[in-house]
Parts: structure tokens; sequence; C-alpha cells
């Protein structure tokens, strides 16, 4: 701002000039080298930067002298009159900082040209009027710092203004609105960041389900920073891509679908610790637990739906293929209706395994038994062979340990496996046919065998025996 006393005319007739030079520019750029061409922007940056700065210092002036109410003009509207291109947008921010300069009596008179530089107006100030900063970023800031206000202590408000600025500058706004707990943190009042945080727990929220048109269902979710950092730490190792080096298969889900999968996981094992919490083996116990009413004719034959009851998702609709891979899990109770919609006692069949069973199997299988994955125990569930529905026994012969994405994806492509007594020369007990509908197959096949007298069709029978 210690510029040499050039008097307004001499800078008027400059800035026709450049207005002069500026204007036709693209015409002459074919005579510019690369490195002039760098150069040339840089310049053309400068002399729209001091440009913007020179709006505000100028509708600043006419603000202070009260050209602007004599014209019955608001700043704003004196702006975009005399500043067309601002029509565009900006003539607000423009408006605004003027404004913000000309409080309190005109300090562009005499001595004080601008407000006190120690002050955080005059922090913002200097930074749009030697054109460093622009004016929309400029009224970001002050925003910020009126928020910030009430919670820091006075000596550090200019310091406080000043990162702002900094960071906005080099980063863009978006970044300095993220940085306020960190400036709180160091210079705020004694507690301060404390108290804002506690503030915020009344507005965090979790709305109820809104389903849109019995597709996917809504919700709305904020959190304090605390409820965030601890979802974060629970689904983010979940939600990481998984390719699966043995098969080759990448993971193409959008990371959006990973993050709610992670989520639904972190669900789903929380229900399942309630279960084993309650007493083990009876997930009819955890008061987590999903309960579903569906057909039985509907779940046999794969169609109808299932309707979830007595939770906020009540109303909400599983399809019968969904059931089937929930019917493996203990967060589930599936309330299976006769032809009359009576409630069924499928009871004959045990649908869960034994938490002994359970702890047979993480020995057994050691993980996730898809080929290539290499999920943990802990994070799988004990998957029917045989599925529950169509009479499978909840026998370790008949499980597979299988995490979430494999238990997905097993339903889904209709895969068989084959369980053996011994594991094979490769430690596996479980062996996956990968080709699509070969659950279907075996399924037809155990059913023939059932039909069939004899004590092998007995044995399978068991197997497949129905649960009616
Ligand atoms: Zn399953
Ligand atoms: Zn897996």
């Amino acid at each position: 701002m210690d510029q040499p006393a050039v008097r307004l005319a001499g800078r008027r007739s400059a800035m026709e000039a450049a207005r002069t030079a500026l204007s036709g520019l693209a015409e002459v750029l074919h005579e510019a080298s690369g490195a002039e061409l760098a150069r040339l922007m840089s310049l053309v940056d400068e002399v729209g930067a001091q440009a913007g700065a020179a709006r505000v210092a100028v509708t600043a002036e006419a603000l202070a002298r009260g050209e602007v109410a004599e014209s019955g003009a608001t700043a704003h509207t004196w702006v975009r009159e005399h500043a067309p291109s601002l029509r565009q947008g900006g003539a607000g921010h423009v408006a605004a900082l003027a404004g913000m300069l000309t409080e309190g009596g005109p300090p562009w008179q005499d001595e004080r040209r601008a407000p006190d530089p120690e002050t955080p107006v005059g922090v913002v100030a200097a930074g749009v009027l030697d054109g460093t900063v622009s004016p929309s970023l400029a009224t970001t800031a002050v925003r910020e710092l009126e928020r910030l206000d009430a919670h820091l202590s006075t000596e550090a408000k200019p310091t406080v203004a000043r990162a702002l600025l900094d960071l906005g500058v080099q980063w863009g706004p978006s970044m300095m609105r993220r940085l306020r707990p960190r400036l709180l943190a160091e210079y705020g009042l004694p507690g301060e960041l404390d108290r804002l945080q506690e503030r915020l727990a009344p507005a965090a929220r979790l709305s109820a389900p809104a389903v849109e048109s019995g597709d996917l269902t809504e919700y709305q979710l904020l959190m304090t920073p605390e409820q965030a950092a601890a979802l974060e730490a629970a689904i983010g190792p979940l939600s990481a891509p998984a390719p699966n080096d043995e098969t080759g298969e990448r993971d193409l889900r959008p990371a959006g679908q990973r993050r709610v999968e992670a989520l639904s996981e972190v669900c789903r094992r929380s229900s399942a610790l309630d279960a084993d919490a309650s007493g083990g083996d009876g997930a009819a116990a955890a008061s987590s637990a999903v309960h579903v009413t569906i057909a039985l004719a509907d779940l046999e034959a794969r169609s109808g739906c299932g309707e979830v009851m007595g939770s906020c998702a009540t109303g909400a609709v599983l399809s019968p293929e969904a059931l089937r891979r929930m019917c493996c899990e203990a967060d589930l109770v599936p309330h299976v209706l006769g032809t009359a919609g009576e409630d069924l006692d499928l009871g004959r069949v045990v649908r869960l395994f034994t938490r002994a069973q359970r702890r047979r199997l993480w020995r057994r299988d050691g993980g996730c038994t898809y080929p290539g994955c290499t999920a943990p125990a802990a994070w799988t569930r004990a998957h029917h062979v045989v599925h529950w529905v169509d009479g499978g026994r909840s026998d370790t012969g008949n499980a597979a340990l299988l995490c979430q994405r494999h238990h997905s994806y097993v339903h889904r492509r209709r895969l068989v496996a084959e369980v053996r007594h011994r594991p094979d020369e490769q430690g596996r007990s479980v062996v996956w046919d990968l080709r699509p509908g070969s659950y279907d197959r075996h399924l037809e096949r155990l059913r023939a065998e059932r039909a069939r007298p004899g004590p092998r069709g007995a044995d399978s029978a068991r197997l497949v025996g129905a649960p009616l």
C-alpha cells in the first residue's frame, strides 16, 4: 500500500492504457514464446486482482462520502449499476466488503486510510486492498471470524484472521471452515473447544428412515466430531476396496457402496455380539434382531417378499433372496406364515448354529472359505450350504464360514460347496463350486435322491427334508 504518490489523473490514464492493452490481446499472442505466455498470465492475473481490489476501494469511497445514499441506491445496486460485469455474480461480496470497511464512520478520510490493521477486519481489508484476497473469500473469512469471535481472546483475533486468510488463499474457503476446531483449540478461550463440541451434541441427529418409492431407504445423519471419529474408525478397514488376489476379481464397488456395506456389517456384528451375550444360541432373545414376516410358500418358491415388523423400519420390504441370506444370520427372526397367515413353528429344524458349532467352524475353516478371501473368522458368519429354508440342517457338515461380501455373492450367484470330512491337500474342508446356479443343480439332485427309496435316499432326505 506504499504507492508513490501518483496523482489520480496519471493513474486514470494508465488504467485506460491497460484496458487498451488488454483488449484484443488474443490476436497478438502468437508472437509470444512459451516462457512469455507464462509471464503474461501472471501479469494479467495481477492486473485482474488489483482491479478486483480497486472495485472494493471505489465502492467504499462512494459509500463513505454518501454518494451511494444520495443516488438513492443501496451499495449492492450501486455496484451492479457501475460495474456491469459483476451482474454475473460477485456484486454482493464487493458491496458487503465496502460496507464493512466504512462501518462506524468514514475510516477512509485523512490519516486513517484503512481500518486498524490490528483488528480482524483490518487484516481482511488489507488483504483485499492489496489484491491478494478476493472479495468472495474475504466475506467468507469475515463470516467465519464473526462465528469465532465470542470464543477467542482479543489478542488472538488478528492472528486467527491471518491464519484463516492464508489458508483460504492457498486452499479455498472450504478449508477455512474445516480449520475452525483447530483454531479454537489453539487460540480459543480455555475450554472453548469442549464447550463448542458439547453444544454440538443436541444438533447431531439420525433421522427416521424414509423410503422413497420402495427403493432405497434414506437417512439424514449429522454427527459430532467424536461420533464421526468412532464411526469412521469402525467402518474404515471394512470399507477399503477388497480385490481378490486368487481369482483376480477386482473390487468394483463405488466408495459409497463400500462405506454403507461396511456400516451394515458393523451393525450386524454388534447384533451378533448382542445375541451371544444374551445366552449364545438364541437369536430370538436378542433385542437388536430384525423380525420379518414372510409366507412359507413365498420363501420356498423364492417369490413374494418379506416384511419387517416391530422396528422403525416396519413395513420395509425384503426380497426372498435377501431373506434366505439373512436366515443364515443370528440377527434375523423369521416369522414364517402358513397359507392361512398363521405363524408356523419351524422349530423342527434348528435354524442357527450353536456357539459351540461356530467355534468348531472357526477352527476348521479359519476364516472366509471363498477362494482367495483373507477375511478372518471374526468377520464371517456360518452359511448353510443347503439353505435352512430348503431343509438344510444346522450341522457343521452343512456349514461354511463366509465373510459378508462372499456370503451375499454366494447367495446371489446361487453357489454350492462341498464340505469334506477331512481337509484336502490344500487344507480346505470347504470347496466351492463357482459355476453360477450350482446350488440349484445340487438341490435338484438331492430332491431326486430323496424321492428314490433306499438307504441313500433316506440319508439325504434328512438333509433336504422340508420343514413341513
Ligand atoms: Zn447363507
Ligand atoms: Zn470372503
